[in-house]
């Protein structure tokens, strides 16, 4: 490689991460470190609770994509950034020199100190995760007696899980489910009617939601919250708690009691001029909802915005749009969230699915997202067959139509 070529280093490559990475020129030398393997699309890992979608469904291999766009990949675990010499250190030994460096590793999880959560919970962030679940999901419903599932968290993701638990319901009633929220009301980020309308649907499950709850203890087979109630928990599912991830927090990029790397409105570090920062792990001068399409926006404006320091170009700044958002309920229904107003419809998850695949194409191949590598194919039949075509029968159109409702 000629030493002209500007040395971009990307931490982290996933949404924020890839997208960045897609919008480099290859005139330059861009290497992107991640531990994992793959690309993980965590917005539909849920899916795999119920079988609907496996591993290959909703990753990329991230090698492929990063040198489609030119670009190298390195599978390993950054455990540095070195501001006086310019420099990446990771696990394995290497030290990376960048001209600009991009900080895109997202978010951890936390089960901030709960005694045992660690050890019995199961965390739901990644695909791996999904599988764990899945697995020990597949062992419960063998059982006699229905199994009780404690999930942690009635956010977003944990009213996702539950939607997708509830799919499996064809297993005969497997399940009784609890849902442990700290806050007044699940979904608390979200709209109130929304809360109100889950409420409703879930009347006709075996759902039980506790709220204000605040778990105290996690053991092999309960859950016991503050309130001195115990819960059975044959599973334990955590979904809640997010923090900066650990080789962060004391490398120069925040101040003492910021949660997360603050940036100014083109994403540069508030502490070095050539390190942007994108995605969840970037505190924006008017803060944003954690959420992958933000990440991938991020990505688009960092990765340019790396591009035009390189050249001396002037900055552009990062302005976030107003993001719909489709919150799926395994198949009974989907809420589109569009401002102040929600709809709800199974059919939505077709939406959802479009989207989907959409970014999937973009994220595989950004300069022709027509042509799709042939597992993208395979994926988009086999996701069409199992998540579309049931939805698109005459019957469940009909039940899809009389089920949509505006909810406020
Ligand atoms: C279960 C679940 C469901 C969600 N559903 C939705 C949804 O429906 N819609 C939505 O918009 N958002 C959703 N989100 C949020 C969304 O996933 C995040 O906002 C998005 O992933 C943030 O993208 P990112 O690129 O900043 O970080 P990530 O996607 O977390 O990527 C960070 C990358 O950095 C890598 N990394 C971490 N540490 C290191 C290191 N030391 N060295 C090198 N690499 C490292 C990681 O391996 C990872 O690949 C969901 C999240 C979860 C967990």
């Amino acid at each position: 490689m000629s030493s002209s070529r500007s040395r971009v280093v990307i931490i982290g490559g996933n949404f924020a991460g890839l997208v960045a990475a897609s919008r480099l020129s290859s005139g330059h030398d861009v290497t992107v470190v991640d531990p994992r393997a793959d690309f993980e699309w965590t917005p539909n890992i849920h899916e795999i609770l119920s079988g609907v979608k496996d591993r290959e469904g909703v990753v990329l291999p991230r090698a492929e994509c990063v040198n489609r766009y030119g670009h190298t990949f390195i599978q390993d675990f950054v455990t540095g950034i070195d501001r006086d010499s310019n420099t990446v250190t990771t696990e394995s030994g290497h030290t990376l020199p960048y001209d600009a460096c991009l900080v895109a590793a997202g978010s951890m999880r936390t089960t901030f100190g709960v005694e045992g959560a660690d050890e019995h919970a199961l965390g739901f962030r990644s695909v791996d995760d999904a599988e764990r679940i899945a697995a020990r999901l597949d062992k419960l419903a063998t059982r006699k007696r229905p199994a009780s599932v404690v999930i942690v968290g009635g956010g977003v993701s944990g009213i996702e899980a539950v939607g997708e638990i509830l799919r499996r319901r064809g297993q005969g009633d497997a399940f009784k489910l609890h849902i442990v929220e700290v806050e007044s009301d699940i979904l608390d980020q979200q709209l109130d009617g929304l809360a109100r309308d889950a409420a409703e649907r879930f009347a006709s499950y075996p759902v039980t939601v506790h709220t204000n709850a605040v778990v105290k203890k996690v053991s092999a087979r309960s859950v016991l919250l503050e309130s001195g109630e115990k819960l059975t928990a044959d599973l334990c599912i955590w979904s809640a708690g997010m923090v900066l991830p650990e080789f962060l927090r004391d490398a120069g990029l925040k101040n003492a009691d910021d949660q997360w790397l603050p940036v100014d409105e083109m994403l540069k570090s508030d502490f070095a001029d050539n390190i942007f920062i994108a995605g969840d792990c970037a505190a924006l001068p008017a803060p944003i909802r954690k959420q992958a399409y933000y990440a991938m926006d991020m990505g688009e404006v960092a990765g340019d915005n790396i591009g035009r320091l390189l050249e001396g170009r002037r900055l552009k700044p990062f302005c976030p749009k107003p993001m719909p958002m489709l919150i799926s309920f395994g198949d009974i229904t989907t809420w589109l969230v569009v401002g102040e107003a929600a709809v709800a419809s199974p059919l939505l998850a077709a939406a959802k699915e479009g989207v989907y695949q959409a970014t999937m194409a973009r994220l595989a191949s950004p300069h022709e997202p027509l042509r799709y590598s042939a597992d993208i194919v395979g994926r988009a039949v086999t996701a069409t067959r199992q998540l579309l075509l049931p939805q698109l029968t005459p019957r469940k159109i009909l039940l899809g139509l009389t089920g949509s409702r505006v909810i406020f």
